[in-house]
């Protein structure tokens, strides 16, 4: 059955509305699907209340027992993962295929993470007869955190999972354009035996409620993922309050296409791969540099299978590519298409958008686009792919990392020399080789330069929930202390 929950905010184990509410929308229709309750000062001073009294109770849990209950939850989405993902793709646009494998992938990051809270080890450092230093790692305190929209279950459960394994207490803002996502896992949660106040999850003006939380001193995280402007913008906030950040936010996707591989099967991989989530993915690949034996080839496939991707209602289950989220997207999309073609750009594939309701836009292919378009800087996110052709790998790793960004990147190569080079001299925090999948629960995730800093996932993840504390012990007291500390 389809299951679009009942919109509220759940703070202090109870779900919650308020008074004024915003419209949630079907991108595949325009619809208005539900009606999300906006929290205001009363609601966000009850989540920091609640979430301070979940902190006392949830820190001095055990690791093991922490380690279940995440473990509880993971399995109640797994088990209605069915019913979910419906309701991801109606507020997301996403095919039904995509948003069922959200809901695993959810529950993968919850399932490494409840590993990981049972492994935070500290360490003892060797030093004089005497005296011991021990090197703790204790949860931070409250966390403060924000996800968007382009992946509705799995962005939250990264921020709750790293939060909750740590042994934090969260207040989730989770994206007004699409809440269900977030809803179910509290909803797991609640059902797997969480105590209260330690998952709190609202809804309202990102901006008044980052300005609200962001600046209390019982905020000790903020963890955000969403454009480097706006990751910007709370990096300054949290700064004036002294909290340390997490920050993974936009990249631009370098694939440097070497000429040992087959160009046809890299082509049809990548324009398929540009599809997913209808590239509203921060790690979509975008900047296509392949090198010039093989570019003809390449931008065939790639042309050829952009074109093929089915377009439509991710609710019907031969769709391949749903609606962008939002009718922002759009906008964006066309202004950076039309100025890249007004500089010279050729339109490989895509390009017009069809009539009627609904945010489509075609998977669009752009080959040899000048360095002055804009798309060449400004990340699309969106179905929108850029195939420029280089003479050899020195001038592809230039040009991979001429931008500020540097989050995903991606090499199709046989050659153990190639990625040796590639290893050396891309700046990304994460690259592929012969695949276009970047993040994986078991490996950090996150970025460089303006793509953010911090990780996820791995054994890395948990670390920026914690604060280290350090423990020195000496066995006996100094009978004999001297002003310096030194012997006589
Ligand atoms: P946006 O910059 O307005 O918002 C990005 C995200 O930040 C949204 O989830 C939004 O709710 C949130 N946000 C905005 N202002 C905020 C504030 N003052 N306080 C707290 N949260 C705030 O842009 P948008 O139109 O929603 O998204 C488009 C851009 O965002 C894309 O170009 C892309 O770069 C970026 N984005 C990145 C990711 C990612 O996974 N890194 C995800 C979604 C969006």
């Amino acid at each position: 059955m389809t299951d679009y929950p009942d919109l509220q905010l759940f703070i202090d184990n109870r779900w919650r509305r308020t008074t004024e509410s915003l419209p949630v929308l079907n991108p595949a229709t325009e619809e208005e699907i539900g009606r999300l309750p906006v929290a205001g000062q009363a609601e966000l001073e009850d989540a920091l209340d609640a979430a301070e009294r979940g902190f006392r109770i949830w820190s001095r849990t055990a690791p093991r027992i922490r380690a279940q209950i995440i473990l509880k939850a993971a399995s109640l989405l797994r088990e209605r993962g069915p019913m979910i993902a419906p309701s991801i793709t109606m507020e997301n646009g996403k095919p039904l295929g995509q948003a069922a494998m959200e809901v695993v992938r959810g529950a993968e990051f919850f399932e490494w993470d409840a590993g990981e809270a049972q492994r935070l080890y500290g360490h003892v450092v060797p030093s004089a007869p005497g005296i011991r230093y021990t090197v703790l790692r204790e949860p931070a305190g409250i966390v403060a955190g924000f996800a968007p929209w382009n992946f509705p279950l799995s962005q939250p459960a990264r921020k709750i999972a790293g939060a909750l394994a740590s042994g934090c207490s969260i207040i989730l803002k989770a994206a007004e354009e699409t809440p269900a996502g977030a809803i179910h896992i509290a909803r797991a949660f609640q059902d797997a035996g969480l105590p209260a106040g330690v998952l709190n999850l609202v809804f309202g003006n990102p901006a008044e409620i980052s300005s609200y939380l962001i600046p209390q001193d019982r905020i000790r995280v903020v963890a955000f993922t969403g454009s480097t402007a706006v990751g910007i913008h709370l990096t300054e906030m949290a700064a004036r309050a002294m909290t340390p950040v997490l920050m993974e936010l936009g990249g631009h996707a370098p694939v440097i296409v070497c000429d040992d591989v087959d160009p046809v099967v890299a082509g049809r991989m990548s324009a398929a791969r540009k599809a997913r989530n209808s590239g509203q993915v921060c790690t979509s690949p975008t900047r296509f540099f392949v090198m010039e034996k093989n570019f003809d080839a390449f931008a065939k496939a790639f042309a050829e299978r952009a074109a093929a991707v089915r377009m439509g209602n991710g609710l019907d289950p031969s769709t391949e590519m749903g609606p962008v989220a939002n009718h922002r997207r759009i906008a964006a999309l066309d202004a950076l298409v039309e100025d890249a073609i007004a500089k010279g750009a050729r339109v490989l594939a895509g390009g017009a958008r069809p009539n009627g309701p609904g945010y489509f836009f075609p998977v669009t292919v752009l080959a040899d686009v000048p360095g002055d378009a804009r798309v060449m800087r400004e990340e699309p996110f969106g179905p929108l792919a850029i195939l420029n052709p280089v003479r050899d790998i020195d001038e592809a790793i230039t040009c991979a990392n001429a931008l500020p960004f540097g989050l995903a990147a991606y090499g199709f190569t046989h050659s153990a020399a190639n990625v040796d080079r590639l290893t050396a001299g891309i700046e990304a925090g994460n690259l592929s080789i012969n695949t276009l999948e970047a993040s994986v629960a078991e490996v950090p995730f996150g970025g460089v330069k303006f793509s953010g800093h911090g990780r996820e996932g791995g054994a890395e993840g948990l670390h920026h929930y914690t604060v280290v504390k350090t423990i020195s012990h000496k066995m006996e007291l100094d009978p004999e202390p001297t002003v310096s500390g030194a012997k006589p």
